[in-house]
């Protein structure tokens, strides 16, 4: 298809590359535009890097897809930009790896809406390699499997998908020598980077914690995310690292905009490895098991569900911790391995009053219950009651109303921060 200047628009989706052991498809993107550049072709705006199902099944890490655009004048140019990615592709993909099953997609012309509709799908469902294919020859997209070719479900994905709430993230690559030596940042520079630009920054620091450098074998020597490209590209300015950086490359993405979010499903239907917002009383106080883990029970009008504050989430249980019985939220969060809700972040509508019962009080002590029925003795002066009734004690909370977030180190890729919810 061409637009009005006969151009041809190429959509190019790549996704899979990497393992636990290296490589990143950010990084392919950023050879991509390195080798654009020396034979004069640009893409349009920024490539997308687009998260997808947060509990899909093998992805190595965030599961993130990569897609670009690019206008061309002619086959020729389409064919040299094809073989080019192909090459790119096969060059630098982690084979060795297990469950590294690259796949690239070329689409040309508009995005239709069945498009957008299967990128919301990616996002909210888990989806098959077969049906991927399926849909690529439906849009008459042309797919490259290597290996099993599971990178074509992503790949369709980031093509497809549109970003009404976007952020930005600048990704700085490592010279290849330093792959798998300790990652060297000036520490005091991301702080002053992070007080320079925060809120238009985040994820930056985590307490003493610099949340900005991976801890994998990876190409990324750091990623700071933003509102907007200037923002991350002042921030990239601020940060002083120890080792070379071999360059860097900014993605739009949709990262902290709470895309894998389903809205108005009630408890009865939610499903598995899917994420949720809906509103909900707690009907069990929370309870922690070993390892650190804690949990609560909430239910709406159709039915109940167990969720969780997993221990990566760290302080933030300690505010899971203090909910109690009758306590109305609002919940985000995504439905894992357990049929148990991971709690993303939660707003606490309305506080409930927290009380306990206890046996009515004589000479100073509590008296002792004779039985169901029976009422109570005081086993100091002997006095005795007839009635069973408890005496309702008004306990202190230690919650106040409001937003709760888990900590940046255990903050999925797609949720949106509180501090972008509140600008
Ligand atoms: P990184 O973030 O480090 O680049 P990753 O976590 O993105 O790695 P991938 O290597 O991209 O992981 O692997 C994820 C795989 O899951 C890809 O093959 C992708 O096509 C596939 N995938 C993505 N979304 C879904 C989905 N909704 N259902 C099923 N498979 C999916």
């Amino acid at each position: 298809m061409t637009n009005n200047n006969n151009k041809i628009t190429l959509h190019v989706g790549i996704d899979d590359t990497d393992s636990r052991e290296g490589m990143c498809t950010t990084y392919i993107i950023c050879i991509l535009l390195r080798k654009f550049k020396k034979l004069n072709y640009k893409i349009e705006g920024y490539p997308h890097l687009i998260r997808l199902n947060p509990f899909a099944r093998y992805k190595t890490r965030g599961n993130g897809a990569l897609s670009f655009t690019i206008k061309l004048n002619n086959r020729e140019e389409v064919n040299e930009i094809e073989q080019i990615v192909l090459e790119t592709v096969e060059e630098n993909a982690d084979f060795n790896g297990e469950n590294t099953n690259p796949g690239v997609v070329f689409y040309e012309g508009e995005i239709t809406d069945d498009m957008i509709q299967y990128s919301q799908d990616a996002i909210y469902n888990i989806l098959t390699i077969d049906y991927a294919q399926k849909f690529a020859n439906k849009i008459n997209a042309r797919i490259h499997k290597f290996k099993k070719g599971r990178g074509i479900i992503g790949s369709i994905a980031a093509i497809s998908c549109p970003l009404p709430d976007k952020t930005f993230e600048l990704l700085a690559y490592r010279l290849p020598k330093n792959y798998k030596t300790e990652r060297r940042l000036n520490e005091e520079s991301v702080r002053l980077m992070n007080k320079e630009t925060y809120p238009d920054t985040f994820d930056n620091v985590d307490g003493k914690y610099t949340a900005i450098e991976p801890h994998t074998p990876c190409p990324v020597l750091y990623g700071i995310r933003g509102n907007n490209p200037d923002i991350v590209q002042k921030a990239h300015d601020i940060v002083e690292s120890y080792e070379e950086i071999e360059d860097y490359t900014i993605f739009k993405t949709n990262q902290h905009t709470d895309m894998h979010i389903q809205e108005n499903i009630d408890i009865r239907n939610m499903k598995q490895y899917c994420c949720y917002k809906f509103d909900a009383e707690i009907i069990e106080n929370p309870r922690t098991i070993e390892g650190g883990h804690i949990f609560i029970t909430v239910s709406d009008k159709t039915g109940s569900i167990e969720c969780a504050a997993y221990e990566p989430t760290k302080e933030f249980r300690n505010k899971v911790k203090q909910l109690r019985i009758g306590d109305k939220l609002t919940i985000y969060g995504g439905i894992g391995d357990k049929n148990t809700l991971n709690i993303e972040k939660f707003k606490l509508n309305k506080l409930a009053s927290d009380y306990k019962l206890t046996n009515p009080v004589c000479c100073g002590k509590h008296m002792k219950s004779k039985g169901k029925g029976q009422g109570y003795k005081c086993y100091i002066c002997g006095k005795k009651i007839t009635s069973d009734k408890k005496n309702k004690i008004i306990l202190e909370r230690f919650i106040t109303e409001g937003f709760y977030e888990v900590p940046t180190s255990a903050r999925r890729h797609l949720s949106k921060p509180i501090s972008r919810m509140l600008n």
